[in-house]
């Protein structure tokens, strides 16, 4: 291995910089030439590509999103659009290729290494939705966030004994939803993972007004329900103001927290590794501290995250 690419895709997530920074750093130390690739799979496809020196994430490690763009590019579903982007590839005699992005990206990766463009993939995404990988970069950072959020709306539900319900990013992932409210003390929790219906919903909240509770605040998942909707329905049926907040990309941006640059770069120094040992098709994480790997198909197809039940009931019983 003597020449390898970096690229982020999907969704952007806080610590993408620090990641392509492990990928570079350590790739330059073992005297490999690095190329940026520029925004994801659609700057692939288009050759468009840059050689990257150290100089060229400096000041990188605490900066959010990424310099190198990424980019949601169905025509990569294509085969015709991906052989060109290998071809591409192989034209300037990249080796490898380190992909960082969310579970779509992980597809991408392990199509383009079953055309001969070996990829590693790292989980770079805030819903934490990716198998192999307790967290994955950017988890921690829109988790603050959240949190900071859910603190200022406590504020003011609180002074005008409001119900407020905060829709949380996520995907089909609760995590950052559970997390969130367990940081901020939300009791009433909505996830993709548990059974839900509004009237349960209701009779919650009004048996946390009868014990005397002033205030309310909801945490729900995205894609669940229109949370507007289900403000108007706890209001006409609790007579108590409610107001939704959706917080939306808000959660995406931001400095990097610390875990996440750790991650990243630890991350980063690891895929790299994985390359110059002849790994491709793999997937990075992090398991109980450790840097581990495992097929992007296997990750994809027959892992699946655990739900933090427990997590939950300890939720329910701070209420
Ligand atoms: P996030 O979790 O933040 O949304 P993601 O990586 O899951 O990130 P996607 O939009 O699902 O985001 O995927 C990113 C890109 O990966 C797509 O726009 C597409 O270019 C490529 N990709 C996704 N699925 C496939 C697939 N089945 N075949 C080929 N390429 C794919």
């Amino acid at each position: 291995v003597k020449k390898i690419g970096v690229l982020t895709s999907g969704g952007d997530a806080p610590g993408m910089n620090a990641a392509i920074r492990g990928v570079v750093r350590t790739a330059l130390s073992e005297k490999l030439e690095v190329f940026g690739v520029y925004d994801g799979y659609l700057g692939l496809y288009e050759n468009r590509m840059k050689q990257l020196d150290r100089y060229s994430v400096s000041d990188m490690i605490n900066k959010g999103g990424t310099f190198l763009g990424s980019a949601r590019f169905s025509d990569f579903y294509k085969k015709k659009i991906r052989s060109i982007a290998a071809n591409n590839v192989k034209k300037r005699k990249i080796d490898g290729l380190v992909v960082i992005g969310g579970d779509g990206s992980y597809i991408g990766a392990q199509k383009l290494t079953e055309i001969g463009v070996p990829c590693i993939s790292i989980p770079g995404t805030i819903d934490n939705d990716v198998a192999g990988t307790d967290y994955t970069i950017g988890y921690f950072t829109a988790l603050q966030t959240v949190v900071e959020a859910i603190d200022r709306l406590r504020d003011t539900s609180s002074s005008h004994q409001r119900i407020s319900i905060v829709e949380v990013m996520g995907r089909y992932c609760g995590d950052l939803t559970l997390a969130a409210a367990i940081a901020g003390g939300c009791e009433f929790i909505v996830l993709p993972e548990i059974h839900y219906t509004k009237e349960e919903l209701v009779i919650e909240i009004e048996a946390g007004i009868a014990k005397g509770k002033k205030h309310a605040i909801v945490a729900i998942t995205e894609y669940i329900c229109d949370v507007e909707k289900l403000a108007r329905y706890i209001q006409k049926k609790t007579n108590r103001e409610t107001r939704a907040t959706i917080l939306g990309h808000i959660q995406r941006g931001g400095a990097p927290v610390v875990y996440d640059r750790i991650l990243a770069s630890r991350m980063g120094a690891y895929a790299v590794e994985l390359l110059i040992q002849g790994h491709q098709g793999k997937c990075v994480g992090v398991q109980n501290e450790k840097m581990v790997f495992n097929d992007i198909t296997n990750a994809l197809k027959n892992m699946k995250r655990t739900f933090k039940r427990d997590w939950l009931i300890t939720a329910k019983k701070l209420y």
